[in-house]
């Protein structure tokens, strides 16, 4: 199981966004790491078929990301994501199960199960409005999830969550990525360094570190501190 990058590539008018990434991901938490502007949405957008690549391709288990059934294994938290402040968290799973193809009744246990996953059992029957941050993101994890992704897309995902939501997010992640190739875009270091199987670190479109396990502890943050200059704001 391996999503494929061949020299992706996106250009606007004279500007090269994301510049001839090859790269090969497995299972497993993947940081995609890098300054605003960096190029990850754009690099994501692509592996999640939204958007077409200039030049290059990008493959799962032989489909094109261009392929319907490419996105039948996709999952995609994006950073703006639009909840509905007047369903509740149960309501608004079983309206994406229902967009998302799934039957009714299937749909139901398996919204149930997720919310208890993403620990949203409590106020599986609140409205939306009265969630925190962190309630909303495991919220937006879970509609990710219900098609049982083999690749699963967050852009930002920690984006504006207090340290203790931070943590409970992390962990659920971690949790994911033992089954699915897990991509997580962030420009802060903490919220991967310690989940991450692999950091793919990008700056102008391209990716200028590739490094698993134990080195990525040893000098990740000084590396970012050095290319983008403290940039990390957390
Ligand atoms: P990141 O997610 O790392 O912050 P983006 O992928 O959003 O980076 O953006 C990378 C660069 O591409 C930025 O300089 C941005 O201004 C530019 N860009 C993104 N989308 C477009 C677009 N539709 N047209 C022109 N430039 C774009």
């Amino acid at each position: 199981m391996e999503l494929l990058l061949d020299r992706v590539t996106k250009q606007y008018s004279n500007k090269i966004v994301v510049d001839r990434i090859t790269v090969g991901l497995k299972p497993g938490v993947i940081g995609l790491l890098g300054a605003n502007g960096a190029g990850k949405t754009t690099l994501m957008r692509m592996i999640c078929g939204i958007l077409k690549p200039s030049s290059g391709s990008i493959s799962f288990e032989g489909l094109d990301a261009s392929d319907e059934m490419y996105r039948d294994a996709l999952g995609y938290l994006p950073q703006d994501f639009g909840y509905y402040p007047n369903f509740t968290g149960m309501e608004f799973l079983m309206y994406m199960a229902a967009l998302k193809g799934i039957d009714k009744k299937s749909a139901k246990s398996k919204c149930k199960g997720l919310l208890k996953i993403v620990n949203l059992e409590d106020s599986a029957n609140k409205k939306i409005k009265t969630y925190s941050g962190g309630m909303k993101q495991r919220l937006g994890i879970a509609q990710a999830v219900l098609n049982d992704p083999k690749i699963l897309i967050l852009d930002e995902p920690t984006a504006g969550l207090d340290p203790k939501e931070r943590v409970r997010f992390r962990n659920l992640i971690a949790e994911l990525g033992k089954d699915a190739i897990v991509i997580l875009s962030t420009h802060i270091v903490s919220d991967v360094e310690h989940i991450a199987d692999r950091i793919l670190m990008m700056k102008d479109g391209n990716i200028i570190f590739d490094g698993n396990g134990a080195e990525i502890h040893e000098n990740l943050e000084e590396l970012y501190l050095k290319e983008f200059g403290g940039t990390d704001d957390e």
